[in-house]
């Protein structure tokens, strides 16, 4: 029975959204409580094939506001609620519509590739998107001589020049969570733990992605942590994918990669997603509101890229 008084959040969330069809989609940098009753979980590639396939009349999107926004390109016929409208995204934000409208101008000639990290109104100016599970295979599948301006992370940037040796013009973005790592007490804790291996998202500093053992999108490095034989790793992505990892290898050491002295948080939490909350995330679901919405215009320009790279 759905009620004001919350004794039981969690069976509240799960009968409201049985009864109005509405599937829970979240990231793995979402808090522990809400990844433990969200229909499906991944990284934005998969939860963005999941939100391209669901039958259900409502999508709530535990994640941040491109991640939402993504799901309502995909889905412009149905409602999607996001907990907390205020979830944004730094690297998201480090990309100016207006700015990046006269930065492609300049370069016509140039294919247009966007990480899924940005807003509508950067994906309606773009070629293609792509995540970071699947951004080599897209860079890869272009012609060599093609110009490329690749947009708007620098250092996923900077790691796709280097793992494709092509020449990409790179929009000057940055994750605040991923550059706050230190290398220093990485290297550190490596001689600590010499038998840890470091797995990186590649958002992080081009320099910290040289040491890593293995890079990739959350979900390959979740994959990769199962698979490896290695007892210890060192976790350089946002904490919250460290729920599933020890649910998965519960007898392995995982240990958050540490941020540098200056950074204003010591932890590796992003602080848009955590922003979302149980309570939050109960309200959305019960008032069916904060809903994203898109003008039509936009939402039929952005998908296209967006469709693009789900043919891929
Ligand atoms: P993934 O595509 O690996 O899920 O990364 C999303 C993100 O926001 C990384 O900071
Ligand atoms: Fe954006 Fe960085 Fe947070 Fe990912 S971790 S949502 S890129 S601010």
């Amino acid at each position: 029975m759905i009620t004001g008084a919350k004794p039981n959040i969690v069976q509240e969330i799960l009968e409201l959204k049985e009864k109005k069809n509405a599937t829970l989609l979240a990231h793995y940098y979402q808090e522990a409580a809400i990844q433990d009753i969200a229909d499906d979980i991944g990284d934005s590639f998969y939860l963005a094939q999941k939100a391209s396939k669901t039958k259900n009349d409502i999508i709530v999107f535990a994640g941040v506001s491109f991640m939402a926004e993504m799901a309502k390109i995909l889905n412009p016929e149905k409602k999607v609620l996001i907990p907390d409208a205020d979830a944004a995204c730094s690297l998201a934000d480090s990309c100016d519509p207006a700015e990046f409208n006269d930065f492609i101008s300049q370069h016509p000639d140039h294919l247009v590739i966007t990480y899924i990290n940005c807003s509508a109104e950067i994906k309606a100016m773009s070629d293609i998107i792509c995540t970071s599970s699947n951004a080599l295979r897209v860079i890869n599948s272009l012609p060599e001589d093609q110009p490329i301006i690749f947009a708007p992370d620098r250092n996923l940037g900077k790691y796709l020049i280097r793992e494709t040796g092509r020449n990409l013009l790179l929009w000057d973005g940055v994750c605040m969570v991923h550059e706050a790592f230190s290398l220093d007490k990485i290297i550190q804790l490596c001689e600590e733990h010499p038998r840890a291996k470091i797995v990186a998202h590649p958002e992080s500093d081009e320099r910290l992605l040289k040491v890593a053992h293995f890079t990739g999108s959350t979900k390959a490095m979740l994959e990769y942590v199962v698979n490896d034989a290695a007892p210890e790793y060192i976790v350089a992505t946002e904490a919250g994918i460290l729920h599933q990892m020890k649910k998965e290898v519960p007898d392995k050491k995982l240990i958050p990669a540490p941020v540098s002295e200056d950074n204003t948080c010591a932890c590796s939490e992003c602080a848009y997603m955590k922003l979302n909350t149980l309570d939050k995330l109960y309200r959305c679901l019960l008032h069916e509101t904060p809903e994203v919405t898109l003008s039509p215009e936009l939402a039929m320009q952005a998908a296209k890229p967006l469709q693009r790279m789900l043919q891929y």
